[in-house]
C-alpha cells in the first residue's frame, strides 16, 4: 500500500498518518521530519535545509528527491509506506513517479486533506512539538498532561521556528503556488481522493472508506 497525503500546512497530514501507521503497519515518511532530524544532528543536509525551512521556502528539489530515494531504498518499505509532505511540486512528483516505476510499485491512493482555510492558521500557530521525539501537540486542542513536557518521552515541548505567523503565511503561499497543482496532476490520473480534514476521527473514517480496514 502506497499512500500519498496532500494538503496545506495545518491540514493534518501528520495526524492522519499516525492513524494509518497503526492500522496498516507501514512506515510514515515525512520529509519535514527527516529534515528536522538532520538539523537536530547538525548534519550538512540539516544546515542547508534549515536556511529554507525557517523562511517557509521549499528545500531544493534535488536534495529532497535524494533523501526520499535513500529512504525508499530501506527494507521497511516493502509492505508499503505513507508519504507526508512529499511530493510538493511537479518536479518532485515526476521524480517520485520514476522511482516508483523503477521499483515496480504502484500508488494506491493520493489523499487530499482539505479543511477550510481559516482552520489552517489556527492549527499551525497553536501547534507545539516535542524537541526530542517530534510528537505533536496543540495549545488548546491537544495539551500534554504536564505543561511543557512531552507525554511520550518527557522531552521539552517547543514551537517550531517555521510555525510563527509570518512564516506560516509564506508556507501557505508556497502551497498555493506550488503544491496545489499536484491536485490536478493526480486527479487527472484518477487516483486522487478528497477528505474533509475537519476532525481527526471523522477524517480517519473517510480515509478508511477509501483504503479499507
Ligand atoms: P508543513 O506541511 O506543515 O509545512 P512539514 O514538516 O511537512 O510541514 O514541512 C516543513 C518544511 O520543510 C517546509 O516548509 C519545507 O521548507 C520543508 N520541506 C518539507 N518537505 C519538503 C519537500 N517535499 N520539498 C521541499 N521542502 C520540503
Ligand atoms: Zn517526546
Amino acid at each position: 500500500m502506497i499512500v500519498i497525503l496532500l494538503g496545506a500546512p495545518g491540514a493534518g497530514k501528520g495526524s492522519q498518518a499516525e492513524l494509518l501507521v497503526k492500522r496498516y503497519q507501514i512506515p510514515h515518511i515525512a520529509t519535514g521530519d527527516i529534515f528536522r532530524e538532520h538539523f537536530k544532528k547538525e548534519t550538512p543536509i540539516g544546515k542547508l535545509a534549515k536556511e529554507y525551512i525557517n523562511k517557509g521556502q521549499l528545500v531544493p528539489d534535488q536534495l529532497t528527491n535524494d533523501i526520499v530515494r535513500d529512504r525508499l531504498s530501506q527494507k521497511d518499505v516493502q509492505k508499503g509506506f505513507i508519504l507526508d509532505g512529499y511530493p510538493r511540486n511537479l518536479v518532485q512528483a515526476k521524480a517520485l513517479d520514476q522511482l516508483i516505476e523503477r521499483h515496480g510499485w504502484k500508488v494506491t491512493a493520493v489523499i487530499n486533506i482539505n479543511p477550510p482555510q481559516d482552520i489552517l492558521v489556527n492549527r499551525i500557530s497553536g501547534r507545539r512539538i516535542c524537541s526530542k521525539c517530534g510528537a505533536v501537540y496543540h495549545v488548546t486542542n491537544k495539551k500534554p498532561k504536564v505543561e511543557g513536557i512531552c507525554d511520550v518521552c518527557g522531552g521539552e515541548i517547543i514551537q517550531r521556528k517555521d510555525d510563527n505567523a509570518e512564516v506560516v503565511l509564506k508556507r501557505l503561499e508556497v502551497y498555493e503556488n506550488q503544491t496545489k497543482e499536484l491536485i490536478d496532476y493526480y486527479r487527472n490520473q484518477g487516483i486522487l481522493q478528497d477528505v474533509s480534514g475537519l476532525e481527526i476521527a471523522k477524517t480517519d473514517k473517510e480515509v478508511v472508506q477509501i483504503l479499507g480496514e
